[in-house]
């Protein structure tokens, strides 16, 4: 124990830093990152015209409130946009949520194979990341209520879930609802909604227009390509907006991120062609990864989580190892309990082609 220097609150010692996906692979003259989930296909060319026009204006604060973001959000989704909050990407918003609802010695639940940044932001606040154990690596609602007490504030649901790519569909999200006490908050993590194509699915909307304790969050940085801006939002009650306007930064959304959204929203060909594009390569790469022996846990997002054999020296460690040496860069997910999985981005074309040629090899499987 150091004494005589500034402390930091109880439990911010104890969190393991957030480990970002690798971007590099030394050596490699052509790295495809396929590491953090992020858009083969890019923003939308408007996103990034709009961009650069505000970027002759960087002496200018933006517009605190971001109004035109919201009301583009709101026209896009059939929203109220004073119900809307933006900011500098969901892991802000997931700080702020937890900021605003969580005190030392409250709780708050996630699930066993959940987003790191739950418990990351959880403890900050210093309070209790609870987990509530999953069923064939999906959420289990039965799991989550029976963690349910009564110091329990939040439940953050990722849906899809990252890293495992699976979901709940919309009636067990409302059964999870309702098995909730009306003071605990539910989190709706919808940041790769735009990808599922389920019909049971809902990210979420109905459930925060009627209920007084039900928040949805979503991201630029997936499905709009805009990952480098920082750019999330959030979807809540009246009241909730209220407290949390009181308390996030007031400036927490830049002026180019803001114009590159607005673009963004508004660029449905792209939108379309990026959803597109993902329904095709994720069902290829699924298939030839099965067709090698591999398990793939089925995913609905733009990602998936390849589990690899127990055989010596043919584990996710060494597949990592394999791959990045040619330039392929996954990401390993020890840190979310799945010490023998590497997670995948679906990635364009030609890096699909080349982890499937990969894997091949690595598996022994020779052409
Ligand atoms: C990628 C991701 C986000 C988005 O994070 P940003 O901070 O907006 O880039 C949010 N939630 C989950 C579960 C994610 O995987």
């Amino acid at each position: 124990m150091t004494a005589k220097r500034p402390q930091p609150r109880p439990g911010v010692l104890d969190i393991a830093p957030y480990v970002p996906g690798k971007s590099t692979a030394p050596g490699v003259a052509k790295v495809f990152k396929l590491s953090s989930n992020e858009s083969p296909l890019g923003p939308s060319p408007r996103a990034v015209d709009a961009y650069k026009t505000v970027g002759l204006h960087l002496e200018d604060y933006p517009d605190g409130s971001a109004t035109d973001l919201r009301d583009a959000i709101a026209r896009a989704y059939g929203l109220d946009p004073s119900r809307i909050i933006c900011g500098a990407g969901s892991d802000d918003l997931i700080n702020l949520i937890a900021r605003g609802y969580l005190q030392d010695g409250d709780e708050a639940v996630y699930s066993r194979h959940g987003f790191l940044m739950y418990p990351i932001a959880i403890t900050g606040c210093g309070a209790k990341p609870v987990v509530a154990e999953e069923k064939d690596l999906t959420a289990d609602v039965d799991s989550i209520l029976s963690k349910v007490t009564p110091k329990t504030k939040i439940v953050f649901l990722a849906n899809p879930n990252n890293p495992t790519g699976t979901y709940l569909p919309f009636n067990e999200v409302k059964r999870l609802h309702a098995g909730l006490p009306p003071d605990v908050l539910l989190v709706l993590d919808a940041a790769y909604a735009e990808y599922v194509r389920r019909n049971d699915y809902e990210a979420g909307i109905e459930l925060v227009a009627t209920s007084e304790n039900v928040l949805m969050l979503r991201t630029f940085s997936k499905i709009h390509g805009l990952a480098a801006l920082r750019l999330g939002w959030f979807y809540a009650p009246a009241h909730i907006c209220d407290a949390l306007n009181r308390i996030r930064g007031p400036f927490n959304v830049s002026a180019p991120a803001s114009a590159a959204g607005i673009a963004a929203i508004g660029d449905s060909g792209h939108i379309e062609r990026s959803i597109a594009f993902n329904g095709e390569w994720l069902a290829w790469v699924t298939k030839e990864l099965a067709k090698l022996g591999l398990k793939v846990t089925p995913s609905v997002a733009n990602f998936i989580l390849i589990h690899f054999p127990d055989t010596p020296g043919k584990g996710a460690a060494e597949a990592d190892e394999f791959l990045t040496k040619r330039g392929l860069v996954m990401r390993r997910v020890k840190a979310y309990h799945l010490p023998n999985a590497l997670r995948m981005s679906i990635g364009t074309e030609e890096a699909n082609r080349l982890v499937v040629a990969a894997l091949k090899e690595f598996l022994g499987k020779a052409a």
